[in-house]
Order: C-alpha cells, then sequence, then structure tokens
C-alpha cells in the first residue's frame, strides 16, 4: 500500500527547502553521491556482510529466471577468485566520480578491454560512504541477467582502493551524444527510453530502486544499445508499492518526493525516466532553468508546459511520467508494463527489444575496441595514476568486497 503523505508546503517550509538547496547546490561540483553523503546517510546493513554473504546474495533467485542466468553468475564468481590490480593495463581515464575514476583497462592475459571503476577507500571511509560501495557490489553482482545493465567481471581490493572491473561500454555517455545533438529524433528518444525502461522494469522485480537515472548514467555499448551504470545510490529491498526516505540523486532529475524529504518508492524511477526522454526530446531536463533555485522551485510548484513539436503520444508520456503524485505516475500500480502498454511505444515490440533484435538508430563509429572517439577529451585528457596496478595486502577494510575462496 502507497502510504498519503499529507504534506502541506508553507512559506516558512518553502523558504528551508530553498536555503537548504542552495548550500547543497554551492557544492554541485561534488557527485551525487556526495549530495547524498551531506545528508548523513548511510546503508549500516552492508557494513559486516561478508564475502559469503556477497557472492550469494539472493543470487540465485537471479539464476533461477533463466538457466543462462546459471552460468553467467557462476562465470562472474570463479572470474572473481582469479583477478588482481595487477593483471590489467590502464590505458585512460574514461570518467570521473565523487570517490575515484573509470579507466579503460586491458587484461594482460587475454587482452580484453574493459572499464575498471577504481574507488579510493580513504574518500569513502572519510565520508561514510562505505555501504553505497557495497551496495553497489552486492547489486552489480545480481543483476548479470540483462542486456542494459553494466556487467561485473571481477572485483578487488588492494591497500588503498577499490576495483571494480566492468563491462566497457566504449559507445560513450548518451549526455555526449545528446549535447553534440541538442536533442534527438522521437524514434530514437523512444528506442532509448524503452531500453532504459526494460532495465528499470528488471531492478524492480529484484526489488531494486535506481534512483540515480540521469544521461551520464546512461552508456551506449559499440552497437549503440543501452548500458546503464552507476548503481552506487541504488536502493535494495523496496519490495512492491514500499517506500523509503533516504535523499539521494541529481537534484535536475530527483523526483519532487525525493526533493521534499517524503516518502518514496519505485516510482521515483519512473520520474527519473521522464527526465531523461526530456532531455532527450527537448534538449533540456523538465522545469529548467538556468538559476538552479528557481529549476528546484519548478520540479515542486510550476506546471508542467510541453511545447509543440513533440508527438502528443509523447507529450501524454511525459505528462503521466512526471506527475508530482507519485501514487497516479505511469508505473505507480503495474511499474513497467504500464509504460510498455502507453501509445508512445506502440511500434515497440518488448521481447525483440530485450533480445537486442530491434536495430539501434545510431551506431557509434568506432575503430577497435579501444577506440575512445565517444569519450570526453576532459576525461582521456587527465593522467592515469601509476600505482593503479601496483598489489600489496588489501588490510583489513572493506572485508567482503574482494572474493576469498
Ligand atoms: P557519481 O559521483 O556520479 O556517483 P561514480 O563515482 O559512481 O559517479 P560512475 O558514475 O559509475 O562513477 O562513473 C563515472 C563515469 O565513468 C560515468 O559517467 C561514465 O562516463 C564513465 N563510466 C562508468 N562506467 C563505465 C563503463 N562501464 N564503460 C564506459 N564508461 C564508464
Amino acid at each position: 500500500m502507497v502510504k498519503k503523505t499529507k504534506n502541506p508546503v508553507t512559506y516558512t517550509k518553502m523558504k528551508g527547502i530553498v536555503s537548504y538547496f542552495a548550500a547543497l547546490i554551492k557544492e554541485r561540483k561534488f557527485g551525487s553521491a556526495d549530495l547524498l553523503q551531506k545528508l548523513g546517510t548511510r546503508h549500516p546493513i552492508y557494513r559486516h556482510m561478508d564475502a559469503e554473504c556477497f557472492l550469494r546474495p539472493e543470487g540465485s533467485s537471479v539464476c533461477d529466471e533463466a538457466g543462462a542466468a546459471a552460468l553467467c553468475f557462476t562465470r562472474t564468481t570463479q572470474e572473481l577468485q582469479r583477478a588482481s590490480a595487477a593483471d590489467f593495463d590502464y590505458l585512460k581515464v574514461i570518467g570521473t566520480g565523487s570517490f575515484g575514476k573509470v579507466l579503460l583497462a586491458r587484461h594482460r592475459e587475454n587482452d580484453r578491454y574493459y572499464a575498471v571503476k577504481v574507488l579510493k577507500k580513504q574518500m569513502i571511509l572519510k565520508k561514510n560512504v562505505e555501504g553505497h560501495v557495497m551496495c553497489e557490489r552486492s547489486v552489480l553482482l545480481k543483476t548479470v541477467n540483462h542486456p542494459f545493465l553494466v556487467r561485473l567481471h571481477f572485483s578487488f581490493q588492494t591497500r588503498d582502493r577499490l576495483y571494480l572491473v566492468l563491462d566497457y561500454a566504449d559507445g560513450g555517455e548518451l549526455f555526449y551524444h545528446l549535447q553534440k545533438e541538442r536533442v534527438f529524433t522521437e524514434s530514437r528518444a523512444r528506442f532509448y527510453a524503452a531500453e532504459m525502461a526494460s532495465a528499470l522494469g528488471y531492478l524492480h522485480s529484484l526489488h531494486i530502486v535506481y534512483r540515480d537515472l540521469k544521461p551520464e548514467n546512461i552508456l551506449l555499448d559499440s552497437a549503440g544499445h543501452v548500458v546503464l551504470t552507476d548503481f552506487g545510490l541504488c536502493k535494495e529491498g523496496i519490495v512492491g508499492r514500499a517506500t523509503t526516505r533516504t535523499f539521494c540523486g541529481t537534484p535536475e532529475y530527483l523526483a519532487p518526493e525525493v526533493l521534499q524529504q517524503r516518502e518514496y518508492d519505485r516510482t521515483v524511477d519512473w520520474w527519473g525516466l521522464g527526465a531523461v526522454l526530456h532531455e532527450m526530446l527537448y534538449g533540456l531536463p523538465p522545469f529548467y532553468s538556468a538559476d538552479r533555485m528557481v529549476m528546484l522551485s519548478n520540479i515542486m510548484f510550476q506546471p508542467l508546459v510541453l511545447k509543440a513539436g513533440v508527438s502528443k503520444a509523447g507529450r501524454d508520456l511525459l505528462n503521466r511520467l512526471l506527475n508530482r503524485d507519485r501514487a497516479k505516475r505511469l508505473g505507480a500500480k503495474h511499474d513497467v508494463a504500464e509504460l510498455q502498454h502507453h501509445s508512445f511505444f506502440s511500434s515497440i515490440r518488448w521481447d525483440d527489444l530485450v533480445a537486442k533484435k530491434i536495430k539501434p538508430p545510431f551506431v557509434p563509429s568506432l575503430s577497435g575496441p579501444d577506440d575512445l572517439t565517444n569519450i570526453d577529451p576532459a576525461f582521456t585528457n587527465l593522467p592515469v595514476p601509476q600505482s593503479l596496478g601496483v598489489c600489496e595486502d588489501a588490510g583489513m577494510t572493506f572485508p567482503g568486497f574482494s572474493y576469498m575462496s
């Protein structure tokens, strides 16, 4: 049951919210995980989990869904046993986050390319976000079975750093392509929105709320399919329409109930999808204002204005996803199935979509697996830390992070 919270926003309360966000936004140069930290949130449930627990975290239920998944999961855990920091050549920085960098790396033995997310333990401990890191790893281990979610191949640690070895999504950030083209055609936006919806629906079926849908976390693979990355702000254990209150995410794409720190549920992801779809179709997030404070206030109170230029079905979908009343938001009752039946997606054959049988509308031009054309030079020009491949004793911190047989 969705709890109805009577929470009228008075002038004083609004003033409080606005000054709160003013302080927060001053520090917007930090990532969303940092934003979360500002509110002092933690996930204590992960602090004492051990390796055994992580490697069998309801994993069997994921595997049960398809025979192939069992193989995937087993393969992943076996790989986890074998890897260490010294097994890779770290070639280029391809992304940055709040607690470290993401690097393109080549496995010295199998010559495959991976994206390695390297997190500094000191930073994580200083900011008290161990829970988010362990949660990210736990979610990555559970979600090996979806075509539009990034896959974890290895995880290990050294004395100073944690490493997550992921599929390299070499098509670059969706945001990078959107910035270059300003807007996408409706059919291109539909394709990406459908792949994202399918991934979010899958996460919800595992009782995971993604919470941080934003263009920087939506990547493309070499064929042009969506790859969702960054599970650091996921929330596990949200069953059905159960709610939570933790504040997190990126302000532009946050649902009003999250901004107001009211209870929220998995429907925050449908708001997030609405915000990203709006940006793909109109070139800007909904309720946009160059003044961030005005935009935040707009998200909470301003009626949604959708200009012409987008089809009636597209505007109707945006209106339904960006409904401030989460109980009436599209997806509130039957989750992704409600989106799948909306007329905007009438041309999508969902089984074909998940089987990757629908031809992507755009194929990134790449000369090979190490081509960095689609990665922002702002990242690739950053220096690669020399000590990344040094393999010393991992020490006592993060006991559940690396696999121990
Ligand atoms: P945040 O502070 O936003 O939470 P983060 O520290 O969790 O960030 P990610 O968002 O996971 O880090 O990654 C940062 C960036 O690195 C992404 O925006 C993306 O550009 C790049 N990146 C991450 N994973 C991959 C991948 N698998 N393949 C290619 N690039 C990636």
